[in-house]
C-alpha cells in the first residue's frame, strides 16, 4: 500500500459538491477580484479566528511584508524570529526594510527559545515574529511578557496553526496582527495561492489593506505605495466552503497523530512529537526525529510511504543568510534538529490501515 504524504484530491472529493459550487457561482456572479466572496471569508475568517478584522491577501508571504510594512519599519530596525521556519518568515523581515536576528528554537518544542529573545534584543529591536511551527503553539505567556517589558510588537506567523490554541486562547490573539498562508497544503488550505492578516486593531487592519492594495482604498487615490495583493473572489468561495470542515479536519488530524503517538513511542532512537503543557496542537505537520533521518526517510520512501523534510537547513545556515556569518554553535537545537527531523503522512483523510503501514515500517527500520 502506497502512504502518500498529504492527499489533496481525496479532500477534495469529500466535498466536491460545495465545492463545484462555490466555483459555479464566482462565475455566475464574475466576482473574481474583491466582491461578496472575498468580504464574506475575511468576515468569516475573523469570526473563526475570533479577532475584529481580517485583511486577506495574495498569500502567506506577502501577508508577512504588509503587516510589517504597517506596523512601520524604521531605518536599522531589527526584527527577531526563529532560527526554524520556512523561509518567508525571515525573509519578508529583510524585504520590509528590517535587519533579521535570529534566535534558537526549544530543544523539544522546534518554536522559539524565549530565553535566546531576551539575549538578542538591542536598543534596535522593535518587534518578534515567533512562529507555530509545525502547528504547535510557540509559548506565548513568555513571549508576550518579553514584548510587554521592551515594548516591542508581536507578529505571529500562523501559516502552519490555524485554531490551534495556548491555554485555552487561540493562535492569532496574543500579538499587535497575526499571518496566515492558505497554500493548498496548509490545514486551511485554498485551491492556489492565498493569505490573510488578522488583528484587533482597525487603525493597523486599514492600513494593511491599503498596503495590499496599492496604497489606498479609494480609486485613484494612492495614500502611500503598495502592492497588488489579493484574495482572488474563487479562492475566497474554495475557503468559505473548506472553513466550515476545518474543526473537524483537526480533530481527525489530532486523531491521527494519537494513533502514530501510540504506535511509535516504544521504538529505539525515535523521538516523537513533544506536545509542551497546555497547547492543543493542529498537527499541520507530525514530524519525528531519529539520527538515522535520510536512511529512515530512504526505507519509507522505498515501501511507498512519502515523508518530508520541513526543513533540510535552519534559516542561519541557509545561502542566503551567508552575509550574517551565523555559526551551528549559535543555534544548537536548531542546527541539531535540521539532520534528525522527518515529517511522516499526515492529513485528515490518513486512514488507520495506512498509519499501521507507516508504524510498522519505521519499528523494523532496524539499527544498522
Ligand atoms: C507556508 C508558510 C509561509 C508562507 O505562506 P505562502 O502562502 O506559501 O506564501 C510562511 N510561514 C510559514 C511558517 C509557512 O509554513
Amino acid at each position: 500500500m502506497n502512504v502518500p504524504f498529504a492527499d489533496l484530491n481525496l479532500q477534495y472529493h469529500t466535498i466536491k459538491d460545495e465545492i463545484d459550487q462555490a466555483i459555479a457561482s464566482v462565475i455566475r456572479d464574475s466576482a473574481f477580484i474583491r466582491g461578496p466572496y472575498v468580504d464574506a471569508f475575511e468576515q468569516e475568517f475573523a469570526e473563526a479566528v475570533g479577532v475584529s478584522h481580517c485583511v486577506s491577501c495574495a498569500n502567506g508571504t506577502d501577508a508577512l511584508y504588509i503587516a510589517m510594512r504597517a506596523l512601520g519599519i524604521a531605518a536599522g530596525a531589527e526584527v527577531i524570529t526563529t532560527a526554524h521556519s520556512w523561509i518567508s518568515t525571515s525573509s519578508m523581515i529583510t524585504h520590509s526594510g528590517a535587519n533579521v536576528v535570529f534566535c534558537d528554537t526549544d530543544a523539544r518544542t522546534f518554536t522559539i527559545d524565549p530565553a535566546a529573545i531576551e539575549n538578542a534584543i538591542t536598543p534596535q529591536t522593535v518587534g518578534i515574529i515567533p512562529v507555530h511551527l509545525y502547528g504547535q503553539p510557540a509559548d506565548m505567556d513568555a513571549i508576550m511578557a518579553i514584548a510587554r517589558k521592551h515594548k516591542l510588537w508581536v507578529l505571529e506567523d500562523c501559516a502552519q496553526a490555524h485554531l490551534a490554541r495556548y491555554k485555552g486562547q487561540q493562535v492569532g490573539t496574543f500579538g499587535e496582527a497575526a499571518t496566515f498562508s492558505f497554500y493548498p497544503g496548509k490545514n486551511l488550505g485554498a485551491m492556489g495561492d492565498a493569505g490573510a492578516i488578522v488583528t484587533n486593531d482597525a487603525a493597523l487592519a486599514t492600513r494593511m489593506a491599503k498596503i495590499a492594495r496599492h496604497g489606498g482604498l479609494t480609486k485613484h487615490q494612492h495614500e502611500v505605495e503598495g502592492i497588488n495583493s489579493r484574495l482572488d473572489g474563487l479562492q475566497a468561495a474554495i475557503l468559505s466552503v473548506k472553513l466550515r470542515h476545518l474543526s473537524a479536519w483537526t480533530n481527525a488530524r489530532r486523531a491521527a497523530a494519537a494513533i502514530y503517538d501510540a504506535g511509535l513511542s516504544q521504538i529505539q532512537n525515535l523521538t516523537i512529537p513533544y506536545l509542551a503543557a497546555e497547547r492543543e496542537h493542529v498537527y499541520h505537520l507530525y514530524t519525528v526525529q531519529h539520527p538515522r533521518r535520510d536512511e529512515l526517510a530512504r526505507h519509507l520512501n522505498a515501501n511507498g510511504v512519502q515523508t518530508a523534510v520541513n526543513y533540510p537547513t535552519a534559516l542561519p545556515f541557509l545561502q542566503s543568510y551567508k552575509r550574517l556569518g551565523l555559526r551551528p554553535e549559535e543555534f544548537p537545537n536548531a542546527h541539531r534538529h535540521q539532520s534528525r527531523i522527518l515529517s511522516l503522512p499526515m492529513f485528515s483523510e490518513i486512514t488507520t490501515a495506512q498509519q499501521s503501514v507507516v508504524i510498522d515500517l519505521v519499528a523494523t527500520f532496524g539499527p544498522s
